[in-house]
């Protein structure tokens, strides 16, 4: 596939100073303000209407958001960094990410076009044979590194609006360009389904780099199968204190009822459908040696290869929780963090797929389908398209990984940007 009026190799040098830029400054779920703020920029030049701010989300649907203070201090530091704090204002309160059409020439079916935009909370390594550390472009928030390629993601994003503008006259039906904030965690997919973005899309795809180990680039895979379905929770026990030595017949031990639950939660029977897993990742409670512990808080997650399993998993969890409170005569608060489901990816759109992705440029090696394995917030947005009658697919486009996914040393092979932005395009021009 050719596109017209399209100079690929300045587009390629565009896609790595602004993936250069995504990785030196990193931002975490919700707090996407200067990168979401660039995109709209970028995308306002294409002459593109952007949609963003609070009114593309659902806010009892952002899951996972990060504490007052923490999101605060990201805004601040955002609005000391970016070109545009008219954009970072908008989006004061963790309303990132944003959405814009393309409209074609040609009458014909919605697009949607998906691709992730948040970082790791990982320190970035800052050795001589790491590109990014040699080369300045290293990341400057420290805590924080793109060891996913969403910078690259992003990027794509922006690539793929230029190119799809670029051959708006070839253009049957639109394309939905949405850049969703908070995938890492599984939190940010929700609210923007929620607020119905995505009901009207025929065609709905995902895409990923890097993933697969031991291939060269130029590889891309057409679907992927095997999402784990996961929920993340926190749970919090209240008690009340009491001298340990004078009065503990007064306190309720909120210590003692969380050791009883995260033994019980892991004692939890697997089951026999498929693979079924639990992680109690951190349980913090209790103020000092003497004094009756009155509260206690765990952060939980659950998974499963079906939404099923998942469901079993969570609901025996929540309610070894509650039990364990009562047992103590404690109180049990569940806060709901974040979930996603598994998916099946639509075989005649891949069949699709499969027939264009050899013609891109840059496309060496086409497989139609590879074990993801893990969990990608992206499952809710396509469970929502195939509820009203649309189809969806997630790509992966693969390098030869240096380092593993969410490593300090990960990085990508640039090359991959150019492919993933023409794929793209190129399949929504196609379909
Ligand atoms: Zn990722």
């Amino acid at each position: 596939m050719v596109f017209q009026n399209v100079d690929m190799e300045k587009l390629e040098r565009e896609m790595q100073e602004i993936r250069r830029d995504f990785h030196k400054y990193p931002e975490s779920g919700w707090t996407e303000f200067r990168t979401t703020a660039r995109i709209i920029d970028e995308l306002e030049k294409l002459g593109l209407s952007v949609q963003y701010g609070p009114s593309i989300h659902v806010k009892e649907k952002m899951y996972g958001m990060p504490d007052p203070d923490v999101m605060e201090a990201c805004w601040e530091r955002a609005m000391k960094e970016t070109d545009r704090p008219d954009l970072v204002e908008a989006m004061k309160g963790g309303y990132t990410g944003c959405l814009a059409v393309i409209e074609g020439a040609l009458p014909g079916p919605t697009v949607g076009i998906r691709v992730d935009i948040d970082c790791n909370d990982v320190n970035e390594a800052d050795v001589p044979d790491h590109v990014p550390a040699a080369q300045g472009f290293r990341s400057v928030h420290p805590g924080c590194m793109h060891a996913c390629g969403h910078d690259s993601h992003a990027a794509i994003g922006i690539g793929t609006a230029k190119i799809l503008c670029a051959c708006r006259e070839q253009l049957r039906g639109k394309a939905l360009l949405v850049f969703q904030p908070g995938e890492e965690g599984l939190r940010g997919a929700a609210s923007l389904t929620a607020a119905g973005h995505f009901s009207g899309c025929d065609y709905f795809i995902g895409g990923h780099v890097g993933l697969i180990e031991g291939i060269e680039i130029g590889t891309v895979a057409a679907s992927g199968h095997n999402f784990l379905s996961s929920t993340k929770f926190d749970v919090t026990i209240h008690g009340y204190p009491a001298h340990a030595g004078a009065s503990p017949e007064k306190g309720k031990n909120a210590l003692a009822a969380a050791s009883t639950a995260v033994l019980n939660m892991l004692a939890i029977p697997r089951h026999r459908d498929g693979a079924s897993r639990i992680n109690i990742g951190s349980l913090h409670a209790g103020t000092g040696r003497n004094v009756i512990p009155a509260k206690a808080k765990m952060t939980i997650e659950t998974r499963g290869a079906t939404a099923e399993i998942n469901a079993y998993m969570e609901e025996h969890a929540k309610r070894v929780c509650r039990a364990a409170a009562e047992m103590y005569d404690c109180s049990c608060d569940i806060r709901f963090m974040g979930a996603a489901g598994d998916v099946t990816c639509d075989p005649e759109l891949i069949d699709r797929v499969m027939e264009i992705l050899p013609g891109i440029e840059g496309v060496e090696h086409v497989i139609r389908d590879v074990y993801f394995g893990g969990g990608e917030d992206v499952t809710t947005m396509m469970r929502d398209v195939q509820e009203h009658g649309g189809k969806v697919t997630e790509l992966v486009f693969g390098f030869r990984l240096k380092a593993p996914h969410h490593n300090d040393m990960f990085d990508i092979d640039e090359r991959v940007m150019g492919i993933g932005a023409r794929a793209f395009a190129g399949i929504a021009l196609g379909l």
